[in-house]
């Protein structure tokens, strides 16, 4: 399979965090063909629909060929220098704080570790977030503090041993559809909790449509039925869980049945029924995503979950596992790399003893002493003045942040803005100074990292069109101008992969899960060749967690009493993906086929809602910050009070319909996750 130019190459989808293997041939200058690979533990040969189509998306239309420098063509050098030269100046006159970076999940992973050293351990500023920040951060959080490292305890396979899957804001159908199908294979139950009827819900045996935030309190109400109906593992906890004072006391009062039926907003029969089939399964997979981590207790909401799975001891063994499905295909290899503002490489913290050793490890001249600024703070400080040179990479913040109009505005009065990207005119370059072109999917090699923790290479089928480089080629050629040309003296990606390998291994003891020493070593002919392998075994198997005593944590969270109802905003908006898009559509939008699923954005609501409006009709959704206009579909798979948009068009491609517009920029405490889930409307 080896080879190029009509050879079949092994790579990994663009697209989420399911990461499935693909087999992709050339068949003309700019043309593959597309199937999935058979070999690849992820999707044994199975593809979905926008996977399938990814060779309707490597035409050159629209690609940034040259770098620009404003709307004049500039040469790679004159482009790098300027950029070095900005950042180093900004950098003299207003410290390292005053500039940083915004990267993204597509990043992979040799590209996000590099990014990250220049950032962290070289400029000395952890002002370098991601765009994952706004889609799994809390899932972060919630795992630091359970199991004192990031690690999701869960494997595809699990999905297959597990007698009980419990869907936790999760459209898996539509969102995730090659687990999905695998769910839909196995013999499990499948329990969906989901304020919408989706169409994931929709075959459920069982679907819980729970008033929106009110997941802790059902989690801690199964947790308060365990303990009454003598599910827990006592054993296990006594052995390898570390319980607060008042957690039991907080479980126990007030989670009979009937108030938590009540809070939920869901009949009785359905929680009893919920909570007798949890009782009844120890092989239980809990799967949760955007519902949970979007929102403003994103954190609370991952731990009481957790919570679940560590006091039945459900965690580290087959078909038992609380499992955080990411999702972007390199979320979590940027999380490996340190790439979040709120970690250091290697998942190490900000830990004088963790700081020390990176700083070691990179020969570096500083090191970032504490977290850096976490997405919407960052923006709000390009907007205040703090942050004065921005450097964006592979993502469109003018559209997918919250209060995505204040962030327009941030960029438009950032003194200094560099994008690098595969696309041309986006709604964020438009405000670039310079513009660098990146390599696309299909021309770059590196690796990424899927949501059950196996890392596949994505390998270049296409040659590199016009100047367009790879990102770590980029960032090491800034680097380098910058002064620290040593440290970045990196001819090829096995380079960075090898060191990172190194850097997982450097004085681990074992105390952290994430540990790639195996790869250390490795030469170019076998990382050219790598299949796709998982770190970690099983973790967890032992019951020793990354904490200082190896004693997981149980977490007291509480049910908050929910948001006051603003008169003029009596309805709330949720927003979500469409099954055949992805993001802003920078990609997806240049395949016809998918475009079919979808034409435009609709706007769901309730029938007792819409009022006079019919299906077709135009509606303005207006919330504090900000109006759009969306065609409507009437519909009771929504809650009476709510609303549902997509969130993948932008000004560009319609009229309307941009949905970033509308949700407030307010975050998860712990997290810094924006909650894009409920937004008065
Ligand atoms: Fe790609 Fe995700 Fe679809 Fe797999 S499930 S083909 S990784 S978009």
């Amino acid at each position: 399979l080896a080879g190029a130019g009509g050879a079949v190459i092994r790579t990994t989808c663009a697209y989420c965090g399911v990461g499935c293997g693909i087999l992709a041939e050339r068949t003309g200058e700019r043309a593959l063909t597309i199937q999935g690979d058979p070999d690849h533990p992820a999707n044994h040969g199975r593809l979905c629909s926008k996977g399938t189509h990814l060779g309707e998306t490597v035409g050159l239309d629209g690609r940034l060929l040259h770098p620009m420098i404003g709307q004049r063509r500039a040469t790679w050098n004159k482009a790098l220098d300027l950029v070095a030269r900005r950042f180093r100046e900004t950098i003299a006159t207003h410290g390292p704080n005053s500039v940083a970076f915004y990267v993204s999940g597509q990043l992979l992973t040799e590209d996000y570790y590099v990014a990250n050293k220049l950032m962290k351990g070289f400029i000395g500023s952890a002002n370098i977030d991601t765009n994952s920040r706004l889609c799994m951060s809390s899932a972060v959080a919630g795992q630091m503090r359970a199991f004192g490292e990031d690690v999701v305890p869960a494997d595809y396979d699990d999905l297959d041993a597990a007698e009980l899957i419990v869907l936790v804001g999760s459209n898996t159908a539509w969102c995730h559809p090659i687990v999905y199908q695998r769910i839909r294979a196995g013999r499990a139950k499948l329990v969906v909790i989901d304020p919408r009827r989706t169409e994931t819900a929709d075959e459920a045996d069982l679907h819980l449509p729970l008033k929106p935030g009110s997941d802790v309190l059902l989690m801690n109400g199964l947790l308060a039925h365990c303990r009454r109906e003598g599910v827990l593992d006592d054993a296990y906890l006594d052995a390898h869980v570390a319980v607060p004072d008042d957690f039991w006391t907080t479980i126990d009062d007030g989670h009979d049945l009937w108030s938590v039926a009540k809070g939920c907003d869901l009949p009785v029969a359905d929680v009893q029924r919920f909570f007798e089939l949890f009782a009844a399964h120890p092989r239980t997979v809990t799967l949760f995503s955007q519902g949970i981590n979007q929102s403003l207790r994103g954190t609370d909401q991952v731990n009481a979950i957790l919570n679940l799975h560590l006091a039945t001891g459900r965690i580290g063994k087959p078909g038992a596992a609380p499992f955080s499905i990411t999702g972007q295909p390199n979320a979590m290899g940027g999380r490996e790399v340190g790439g979040l503002a709120s970690t250091l490489a290697a998942h190490m913290d900000f830990a004088p003893a963790h700081r020390a050793r990176v700083q070691h490890f990179w020969a570096a001249p500083t090191i970032a002493e504490k977290p850096g600024l976490k997405a919407v703070d960052l923006f709000r400080a390009i907007a205040d003045g703090q942050v004065k040179a921005l450097w964006v990479m592979a993502t469109n913040p003018a559209v997918s942040m919250p209060d995505a109009a204040r962030v327009r505005d941030a960029l438009a009065a950032c003194p200094f803005v560099v994008v690098s990207d595969v696309i041309a005119e986006t709604d964020t370059s438009v405000h670039a100074h310079v513009r660098l072109p990146a390599a696309a999917w299909g021309e770059k090699d590196g690796t990424v990292t899927n949501s059950e923790r196996r890392i596949s290479r994505q390998r270049a089928v296409l040659p590199l069109p016009g100047e367009a480089r790879p990102d770590w080629w980029i960032i090491a050629q800034v680097a380098r101008r910058m002064g620290w040309g040593s440290a970045f003296a990196y001819d090829r990606p096995a380079d960075i992969f090898r060191e990172h390998a190194r850097l997982s291994a450097y004085q681990n003891d074992g105390a952290r899960v994430f540990d790639l020493r195996a790869h250390a070593a490795i030469g170019n002919a076998a990382y050219d060749a790598l299949g796709p392998f998982q770190w970690g075994g099983t973790p967890f198997a032992d019951g020793r967690f990354s904490t200082a005593d190896a004693r997981a944590r149980l977490v007291t969270v509480t049910q908050r009493a929910a948001e006051a109802v603003p008169p003029r905003w009596p309805l709330t908006l949720n927003t979500g993906r469409y099954r055949d898009q992805w993001h802003t559509m920078t990609r997806t939008g240049l395949s016809p086929k998918l475009a079919r699923h979808r034409e435009e954005p609709l706007i769901e609501v309730h029938p007792g809602d819409a009022g006079a409006l019919k299906d077709g009709g135009l509606a303005r959704v207006e919330t504090p910050q900000g109006a759009t206009l969306y065609r409507v579909r009437v519909t009771d798979a929504q809650r009476p009070g709510e609303l549902f948009a997509p969130i993948h068009w932008t000004d560009r491609t319609a009229r309307g319909g941009r949905t970033g517009l509308l949700p407030r920029a307010l975050v998860d405490p712990h997290s810094g996750q924006p909650g894009f889930k409920q937004t008065p409307a």
